[in-house]
């Protein structure tokens, strides 16, 4: 496709010091030969025959090949139909080729999903290689060459500024990074006033408010080129030249250009209201200004008129001969936009922060080494700066950008890096273990605690626990406390690693300690710690917010004199004035932080044991290592095996009675449902089901003859406890909740999970939830309930349909809703991130974090690099700043 858009300006080597491009050319690419007439009518027929097809590939594997089914037929039956009866002007063997392909889609529907993908993807291939083998003819002729004025950043503001245009000398009055923006030459006191509406204050905010995004009006095309909906500029020949005062308004004053170039003509209009501009001399100045014969340049958005492809109120300027330079520094060029505010034009924002950008050199703001930026081929920081906000091209503009991207993920990486640095620096209890090495065979540290755990369990660990906890027990064999992080799927087993790295750790004569989000949750890894541990002979106990005083008191005293080997809450534990003997190893269970603060408080507690987190969702990595890049990473990558997928199928609303169906069908073969709200209490605001209602309806009407169980958070632990219980052991077979089920809670009966309101969560969130299904041997199913019509919900729902990989998920949810999105909002912690994407920069984030990791291996203090300390200090204040406000 990108052979029929116009070439436009191809990234000239820049002069990296100088920052501009004096007279730099746009070229055009030499126009292909001319094509035979026959070969241009194929290549029409094959277009207009092969769009729908491809068309019709897309959806399908959006869909994830399902077949799908039109109006009339079917994906296949369609295929098939087409590809039957190619183009005629096609060559016989290309012809013949297709009908083979068609042939194959025959027995398309019964094929399994794996075989038709195949076959879409080879077809598009197919189709794709056939179009660009009778690729378009000539594409229009090369537009002329559009001298652009050098970059002067004190007229960036464009002509139309007037007043300010007169020449300033630049050094009279330096500004600095904390000059206030009133004292700023070009910036009045209201003007001011509005940019504190933008919290911008001194001159450093104004250069660090960033455009959000560009007009590319450095595309030059020819007329017959233009697509409307992209901003372009062209240069033309006015043809007919008319100023007239609207029949329908008379204070608004039209200006209309005809425009021509080579390949055809176009319609420009400018619209001017008020008074001034419908006067006869006001008029007549304009029809002077672009007489018919002169050569204009033309810069804007295309719009679709009647008469073809047209301008509304683009940027004009009449050239004096067709390769004089421009005066403008916006046509022809990426100009930047801005987030605005009220009363504050795009022209004025963009005049102030020209200003600026002559004095950034000066500002001495680099934390990097020449010499780093030259290794790493980036350019210096004011330099990025100045392209940032005045791009002579977008080679220069990438270049700008990533520049400042690195800046970001490397400041984030080295004050991540640091505290990883500090917490190593710490001593830890080394507790070696069995062959803690390779492997781990049977025969291996026989009769350990962990080697009896192994046959207590009744499966083998996956590889990839294995993987993990032999990873997580190189860590405690060293006398510096780990800091890991496992992430893992919803069901890859990461209760069971936990476990058996407490064991290594209880047998090395240290005490444990299980640490779970919620009360549930740590109820429920007590009772499995009940199942095997009293065997094994290691005392556990639970402590959570519902245990009496009466077993409080003899608790602590078994913690503090070392009776007590491992005990299970949950994370407010770290806050009780609980005391351990020994305490070797904490791990967290279903968070994606333990916190600086929590950290804090256990070594404030004279407390130095090894750390393991366990992440409840998958993130994708971008996000860990922005958030844990404090911490090691381990990765369970693979399920238990026996699982059966789990089906999930997305309804409307009015379809509701569908999922009670199957929850019918499920309890009748023995199994049980869990079926998730949104909200515990009714908001009329936002019109949910509440639980406590949907509870009443079901268990009411349409489970009348079931036991209906509620579950939420507003319950008291034990009434929550008895729930999960009652669901548990099966006396309750439908059990209406919260999103209080969303983590780690545990029932392998459980086979169908409706999910109400399901455009209100996340897709990290919404596959957590799913997990809790698929537990055990039988088919489950999640049945998502779409309660509003959008369709870009509907379209992130389906990507829940489509894949059962977490990761993958996340990584979709990242794009589609952002970094805060996907963690939740119980989850903070994230990094401010001005310029970079986690979804589209991971490339320079891994560049920044080694270039971190790099940095302090070779000077662990950084003070060899004042500017860099600088930068972490202001970055320090800023965090510490944002915290006290939150
Ligand atoms: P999660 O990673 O979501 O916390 P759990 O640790 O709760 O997963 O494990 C999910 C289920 O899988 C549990 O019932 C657990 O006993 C079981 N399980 C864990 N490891 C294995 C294994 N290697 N083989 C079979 N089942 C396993
Ligand atoms: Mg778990």
């Amino acid at each position: 496709m990108d052979a029929d858009r116009p070439p436009h300006s191809n990234g000239q080597p820049l002069n990296p010091d100088s920052g501009t491009v004096a007279g730099q050319a746009v070229t055009g690419q030499v126009v292909a030969g001319q094509a035979g007439a026959g070969a241009l009518e194929a290549q029409r027929q094959l277009q207009s025959w092969a769009a729908p097809l491809q068309q019709a590939c897309q959806l399908e594997t959006d869909k994830g090949f399902i077949d799908l089914r039109g109006r009339r037929e079917t994906f296949a039956q369609f295929l098939c139909r087409c590809l039957n009866d190619p183009p005629s002007a096609l060559p016989a063997t290309d012809r013949e080729a297709l009908r083979g392909q068609g042939r194959r889609f025959s027995d398309y529907a019964d094929l399994a999903p794996d075989r038709r993908r195949q076959l879409v993807v080879a077809l598009r291939q197919e189709l794709h290689g056939l179009c660009r083998r009778h690729r378009p003819p000539a594409p229009p002729p090369a537009p002329p060459r559009l001298r652009l004025a050098p970059l002067d950043p004190a007229e960036a503001a464009g002509p139309r500024t007037g007043a300010q245009r007169t020449p300033k000398p630049a050094a009279t009055r330096p500004i600095d990074p904390e000059t206030p923006l009133g004292q700023i030459p070009g910036i009045g006191v209201r003007t001011a006033a509005r940019l504190a509406a933008l919290g911008l204050l001194v001159a450093r905010d104004l250069a660090h408010h960033y455009p959000r995004d560009y007009l590319d009006y450095a595309e030059l095309v020819r007329i017959s080129a233009l697509v409307p909906g992209r901003t372009a500029t062209v240069v033309a020949t006015v043809r007919r030249s008319h100023a007239f005062v609207s029949p329908r308004n008379p204070q608004l004053a039209i200006l209309d250009l005809q425009l021509q170039d080579i390949t055809g003509r176009m319609q420009a209009s400018r619209f001017s209201i008020g008074r001034r501009f419908t006067s006869p001399n006001w008029l007549q100045a304009q029809k002077r200004l672009y007489p018919v014969g002169a050569t204009v340049a033309a810069s804007g958005l295309v719009r679709e008129g009647p008469a073809g492809p047209c301008f509304r109120d683009p940027l004009l300027e009449v050239l004096e001969s067709p390769g004089a330079p421009l005066r403008s520094q916006q046509i022809g060029r990426l100009v930047p936009v801005y987030a605005l505010t009220e009363g504050l034009s795009a022209e004025r924002l963009r005049g102030a922060i020209a200003e600026l950008l002559p004095h950034l050199e000066r500002w001495n703001d680099e934390p990097l080494e020449p010499g780093l930026c030259r290794q790493l081929g980036l350019p210096g920081r004011a330099q990025a700066l100045r392209t940032l906000h005045l791009p002579p091209d977008r080679e220069a503009l990438r270049l700008a950008r990533r520049r400042l991207v690195f800046d970001e993920f490397l400041l984030l990486q080295l004050a991540l890096a640091r505290r990883r640095l500090q917490w190593r620096a710490q001593t830890a209890p080394a507790l070696a273990s069995e062959g803690s090495g390779e492997g781990s065979g049977e025969g291996s540290g026989e009769g350990t605690l962990l080697a009896r755990f192994r046959q207590l369990l009744p499966f083998a660990l996956t590889e990839a626990q294995e993987r993990v906890l032999a990873e997580i027990q190189a860590d405690m064999a060293r006398p510096q406390p780990m800091a890991r992080l496992v992430q893992g799927d919803v069901g890859s087993g990461k209760t069971v690693v936990a476990l058996a790295a407490l064991l290594v750790a209880i047998e090395a004569g240290c005490q444990g300690a299980l640490l779970a989000p919620t009360e549930v949750l740590a109820e429920q890894h007590a009772r499995r710690c009940g199942d095997w541990l009293p065997q094994l002979h290691v005392s556990c106990d639970l402590l959570t917010g519902a245990t009496s005083q009466r077993r409080r008191r003899p608790l602590l005293q078994d913690l503090a004199n070392g009776q007590l080997q491992l005990l299970v809450g949950t994370h407010a534990l770290l806050e009780d004035p609980v005391c351990f003997q020994r305490l070797g190893l904490v791990v967290v269970d279903e968070q994606h932080r333990f916190g600086v603060q929590q950290r804090n408080r256990l070594l404030a507690k004279g407390l130095q044991p090894h750390l393991l987190t366990m992440t409840a969702t998958p993130i994708p990595r971008t996000l860990a290592l922005s958030l844990h890049g404090d911490l090691d990473l381990s990765q369970i990558d693979e399920l238990p095996p026996g699982r059966t997928p789990i089906r999930t199928t997305l309804l409307r609303s009015g379809q509701r009675d569908q999922a009670w169906e199957l929850i019918r069908q499920e309890v009748a073969k023995g199994q049980r449902a869990y079926v998730v709200l949104p909200l515990v209490e009714d908001s009329e605001k936002l019109e949910l089901r509440s639980a406590v209602e949907e509870h009443r309806h079901l268990a009411g009407e349409v489970f009348a003859d079931l036991a209906v169980g509620l579950l939420h958070g507003r319950l008291s632990s034990e009434d929550k406890q008895r729930a999960i219980r009652a669901f548990a052991s099966g006396e309750t077979q439908v059990l209406v909740s919260t999103t209080v089920v969303e983590v780690g809670v545990d029932v392998p009966e459980a086979s169908v999970m409706v999910i109400d309101h399901a455009e209100r969560f996340g897709l990290a969130q919404l596959h957590q939830l799913r997990g809790r299904v698929g537990r055990g041997a039988a088919a489950s199913h999640c049945v998502l309930i779409q309660s509003s019509d959008a369709a870009t919900a509907r379209q992130r729902l389906e990507v829940l349909v489509r894949s059962n990989d977490g990761f993958e998920i996340a990584d979709m949810d990242l794009r589609l809703r952002g970094p805060g999105q996907v963690l939740g909002t119980r989850q903070s912690g994230l990094p401010d991130l001005a310029l970079a994407s986690l979804a589209d920069d991971g490339d320079v984030l891994e560049e920044a974090r080694a270039c971190a990791r790099e940095l302090l291996d070779a000077d662990p203090s950084l003070r060899g690099h004042p500017g860099l300390l600088r930068a972490l200090e202001d970055q320090r204040r800023r965090w510490l700043d944002s915290a006290r406000l939150n």
